[in-house]
Formats: structure tokens, C-alpha cells, sequence
């Protein structure tokens, strides 16, 4: 793996000699290392970016030779899926299957946005109709400029590409930061815009710690926008230097989803959304549908079958044959969500099972899938998110009261809705306070659709049109083409 940055089309020595290593979640050993970036390797890549943007020929080119670029950039990442996703599997943990997904939805994202800069040349300017005769406007839309994107390590290439593709597809140049904890598909990422071709300087990849190389990033005055996902903390953070600098932000934080279970679902098909909501990824997924509620009737058997379930899921590294639940993703994580879940109970929470490290795993970091009930409503483990595999689950009476406790949270990520009523999915879709409602399901995620949270869980949207508007400034040209004098000036 390189141990340099991706700076202006080339691989660059890091100023400082620090490293920071990368872990196998499965093993705990360490299997490569970063480089530790920091402020000068951060003014190295703004700078190059800026050069890109200001002087070099990327926003200038049409939106069908930049779709050019990302078709190929989608065409490698598929030539290199199996490599990708194993190298993804020893980063983050995750079954190989859910990483393959993942780079299978990264050259998807980079095609899809590529289709959109074609439309673009189509659609970037538009009339804007005026009352008074003798002028004429257009609207004009334009890349935003240089674009800071800093990223999680739950999705690591997918976040990653879910800033890149819309950037690049708008015209902007950009610096990414990826997490320090699942830093290697970035750097992948690298390797193939560099075949691709893309011009030096349109994207530069620097690893290095949140607090070093991120807020050397946040603070720089070369950049234009910022694009964050990640913690509600951090977020925070990039909010308050954003607010200073005056620059534009795209927020995607955390939430704790809720799923409201009416009594007429099919119990069968709610348990396997549940699992799916609250299990995939080892429940570390911004969406996950880790609040559930249920209504009385249904809720004793709807337990004991989700109960059934989640003691029967396949554990283990996520290279081997037939696995749901892998690692988490490292020890912090780890130690954080055991800490959550005997939190959960000291504050009078049960556990319905899990809870605790599967028998016959010494190393790794491996956690029961585990099911929390009977907790109160303003409980720290009902109110707070885990990023784990944890559900909290609860009874409800009434439609009305469902939405109420729904909407009860300083979140508005996702909510999902299960009931044979299609009035009634309506009606309680519609009364979300959440950026993403599902319907008879829970986490199916598509490119086209608009994705981003309400309250605490963000700002703005990304994917579909809404991910590349991210990334695109508005001008107006107005034009005034009479042979009349304006008036407002008398010659004396
Ligand atoms: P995090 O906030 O700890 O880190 C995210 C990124 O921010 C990392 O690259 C980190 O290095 C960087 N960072 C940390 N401090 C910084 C600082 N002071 N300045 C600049 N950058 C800094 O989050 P995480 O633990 O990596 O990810 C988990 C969180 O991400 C969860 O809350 C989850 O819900 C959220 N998430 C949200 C979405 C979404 O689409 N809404 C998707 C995935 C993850």
C-alpha cells in the first residue's frame, strides 16, 4: 500500500515521517500504514486543488468530457471489484458480500454522475423571465469551486465516492481526508482517477487524524465548500468554522432511526427488515433503524421471533463463507458500544440477548447481536446513538402515539413504517420528522433518491440532482438590450 499522499497527479513524500496503522478488525493485527498527514500536506492539496480549479482546464470542460472521466473512473473500479471489496473487508470488517455491494454502488454513484454532467450541458443555463421590457436573464449554474470532503469509515469507499462523483461531475476540484480508521480504499481511489487520466490536481487524497489533518482542511481558506459526514460532535465543529469562514456545507451526521411496527404486518417480513435494519454493517450505519416500536398486540411474538433470529446469526470474519455479522470496526468502537449497552442496563434496560463477546472468539472485535427492551423514553440507550449491533425495542398503543415517540428525538436521519394499510404508511410516512422514510422495509438506498436528515442529523442532501446542486453556485446574467435610456440618471 503507498505510504505517500495523492497531491497534483502524483504520489507525494508526507512532510512529517508519523504513521498512523491501519488494523484488521477480525485479528487486531496490523496490516499496513498510513501516513500521518498534516497542515502542509493539507496546504499542499488545497493548493493544487485551487491551481486545478482556477487556472486548469477541469470546470471548463464540457459535462460529457467530464462524464468521460468518471465513466472510466466506474469502469476500473469494476475491473478491481474483487480486490476492492476484500481490501475493504480487512479495513472495516464487513462481510465481503455488503463490501462487495458497496463498490458495486461506487462505480454506480460515478456513473450515475456521470449521466448527470451530460445533462448538464443541457441544463446549466435557464431564462428567467422579467417583467420589465428591454432586459433579459438567464440563471446560470456553476462549479461551486474547491471542495474539502472529509468522511467516515462505516462505508468507506461508497462515502467517499458519494462526495467525489458529484464534485467532479459539477466541476470543482477537491481534497478528500478519509478516515484515519479505514483510510486504504481512498487511497485506492487515487490510484484509479490517476489511470483514468484525470487531470493533476482535480482530486487529492490526504490521510491523516480528524483533529491534524481534517481541521487543517475545515480552516483553510483555499477551500470553498465543505462536505462532511460523520458524528454529530464533529459536524459541530466543522458548523462552527463553516459559520466563521462564511463557506458553503453539506452536513450527513448520525441519527437513531426509528421503525413503527403496526399489529396488522406480516411478522414474518418484519423480522427480516428488522434484522436487516438494525444487523447489516454491524448496525454501524448513520440510517440504521435502531429505535423500534411496536404495537402491543404484536410485540410479545415479535420479540421472541427477532430474539430467535438474531441468536441464530452467522458470526465471524467477514472473508469467510456465509457470515452476517462481522467485527466492529476497531477496539474504540468496540469498548464504546459495550460501554452504551451497560449503560442501557445500570439505567434499567434488559437484555433480551446478546449483549456481550460470542463464545470462541478470542481476538477480534466480535459482539453479539444483542436486543434491548423495557428501557424508559428517556433513557440515554433509547435516545442516543450506538452505531452498533443494538435495537431498543418498545410497545405502542395507538397510530398517534407511535409518531409521537417517532419524532421524540434530537435526530431526523430515517424512519420506517411496516403495516398491511397503505392509508395508514401514508399518513405516518408523511408525519416523520426524517429526511428518509421507508415503507415495508428499512435501509434500501438508491442513487436517484435524495438522501439526508432532518434536525441534528444534517444539512442538505446528497445523491440524485441534490447531490450535485452540493457542489453547484448560482449566477445571474442579466442583459440590457434597449436602445432606451434606463431614467433613473437625468443629464443636468
Ligand atoms: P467522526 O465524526 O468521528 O469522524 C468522521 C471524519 O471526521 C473522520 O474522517 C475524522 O478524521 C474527521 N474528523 C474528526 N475530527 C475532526 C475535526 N476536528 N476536523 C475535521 N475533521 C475531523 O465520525 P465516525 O466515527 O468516523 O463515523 C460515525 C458517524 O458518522 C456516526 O455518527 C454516523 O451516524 C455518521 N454517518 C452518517 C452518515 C449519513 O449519511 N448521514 C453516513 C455514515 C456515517
Amino acid at each position: 500500500m503507498n505510504s505517500k499522499h495523492y497531491i497534483d497527479g502524483q504520489w507525494i513524500k508526507p512532510i512529517s515521517s508519523e504513521t498512523i496503522a491501519v488494523i484488521n478488525p477480525a485479528n487486531e493485527e496490523e496490516f499496513a500504514r498510513v501516513p500521518a498527514g498534516n497542515a502542509q500536506d493539507i496546504d499542499a492539496a488545497v493548493t493544487a486543488a485551487r491551481v486545478a480549479f482556477d487556472e486548469g482546464p477541469w470546470p471548463k470542460l464540457s459535462g460529457a468530457q467530464r462524464a468521460g472521466y468518471l465513466d472510466k473512473i466506474a469502469e476500473i473500479i469494476t475491473r478491481r471489484l474483487d480486490e476492492l471489496s476484500r481490501l475493504e473487508v480487512r479495513d472495516n470488517g464487513k462481510p465481503y458480500p455488503e463490501a462487495k455491494w458497496d463498490i458495486e454502488d461506487t462505480a454506480g454513484t460515478f456513473e450515475f454522475y456521470a449521466g448527470l454532467a451530460r445533462k448538464l450541458d443541457d441544463e446549466s443555463e435557464s431564462e428567467v423571465a422579467l417583467p420589465e421590457p428591454g432586459f433579459s436573464s438567464r440563471a446560470l449554474k456553476e462549479p461551486i469551486g474547491v471542495a474539502g470532503a472529509i468522511i467516515p469509515w462505516n462505508f468507506p469507499m461508497l462515502m467517499a465516492a458519494w462526495k467525489v462523483a458529484p464534485a467532479l461531475a459539477a466541476g470543482c476540484t477537491m481534497v478528500l481526508k478519509p478516515s484515519e480508521v479505514t483510510p486504504l480504499t481512498a487511497m485506492a481511489l487515487a490510484e484509479i482517477v490517476d489511470e483514468a487520466g484525470l487531470p493533476p490536481g482535480v482530486l487529492n487524497v490526504v490521510t491523516g487524524l480528524g483533529p491534524d489533518a481534517g481541521q487543517a482542511l475545515i480552516e483553510h481558506d483555499g477551500v470553498d465548500k465543505l462536505a462532511f459526514t460523520g458524528s454529530v460532535p464533529t459536524g459541530s465543529k466543522i458548523m462552527a468554522v463553516a459559520a466563521r469562514d462564511i463557506k458553503n456545507i453539506s452536513l450527513e451526521l448520525g441519527g437513531k432511526s426509528p421503525f413503527v411496527i403496526f399489529d396488522d404486518a406480516d411478522i414474518e417480513r418484519a423480522v427480516e427488515w428488522l434484522m436487516f435494519g438494525i444487523f447489516w454493517n454491524q448496525g454501524q450505519v448513520c440510517s440504521a433503524t435502531s429505535r423500534v416500536l411496536v404495537q402491543e398486540s404484536l410485540y410479545p411474538a415479535l420479540l421472541q421471533r427477532l430474539v430467535e433470529e438474531a441468536n441464530k446469526i452467522s458470526i465471524g470474519a467477514g472473508d469467510e463463507e456465509g457470515i452476517l455479522l462481522g467485527p466492529l470496526v476497531n477496539a474504540a468502537q468496540y469498548e464504546k458500544v459495550l460501554a452504551a449497552i451497560a449503560r442501557g442496563v445500570k439505567e434499567g434496560a434488559n437484555i433480551a440477548c446478546g449483549g456481550d463477546r460470542p463464545e470462541g472468539f478470542d481476538k477480534g472485535y466480535y459482539l453479539q447481536p444483542t436486543v434491548l427492551t423495557d428501557m424508559s423514553e428517556d433513557s440515554w440507550i433509547w435516545r442516543e446513538e450506538i452505531f452498533g449491533p443494538v435495537v431498543c425495542i418498545k410497545p405502542f398503543s395507538c397510530e398517534e402515539q407511535a409518531v409521537k415517540l417517532a419524532n421524540d428525538s434530537r435526530f431526523g436521519l430515517a424512519a420506517a413504517v411496516m403495516s398491511k394499510d397503505d392509508a395508514r404508511c401514508e399518513r405516518v410516512a408523511k408525519a416523520f420528522r426524517a429526511g428518509i422514510v421507508w415503507i415495508n422495509c428499512s435501509q434500501p438506498t438508491f442513487v436517484e433518491a435524495p438522501w439526508g436528515g432532518y434536525k441534528q442529523s444534517g444539512i442538505g442532501r446528497e445523491l440524485g440532482e441534490w447531490g450535485l446542486n452540493n457542489y453547484l453556485e448560482t449566477k445571474q446574467i442579466t442583459r440590457f438590450s434597449s436602445e432606451e435610456p434606463w431614467g433613473w440618471y437625468i443629464k443636468p
